[in-house]
């Protein structure tokens, strides 16, 4: 069973049919549920570089220190592991 999300708008380029494409979730292709088209993903998906250099990750891991012990403390905080 595929995941389809349909794209609001959007037009085949091969029947010109609109609301027809959808996108297939598992493979990120695009179909038309009017015609056989198909195509893959046209623009590369864009993932964030995360490069942890030395001097940032001990600056955050440092402020982290400090900060939590204040925010545990605080009893008012409902617990969200508690639905
Ligand atoms: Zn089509």
């Amino acid at each position: 069973m595929q995941r389809r999300r349909f794209i609001a708008g959007a037009v085949c380029p091969k029947c010109a049919a609109m609301d027809t494409i959808v996108v297939d979730l598992d493979s990120d292709k695009r179909l038309c549920v009017a015609c056989d088209f198909s195509e893959d993903r046209p623009t590369a998906p864009v993932k964030v570089k995360e490069v942890p250099t030395r001097v940032s990750r001990g600056i955050s891991r440092r402020t982290e220190t400090v900060a939590e012990p204040v925010r545990l403390m605080d009893p008012r905080s409902p617990s969200k592991n508690d639905p």
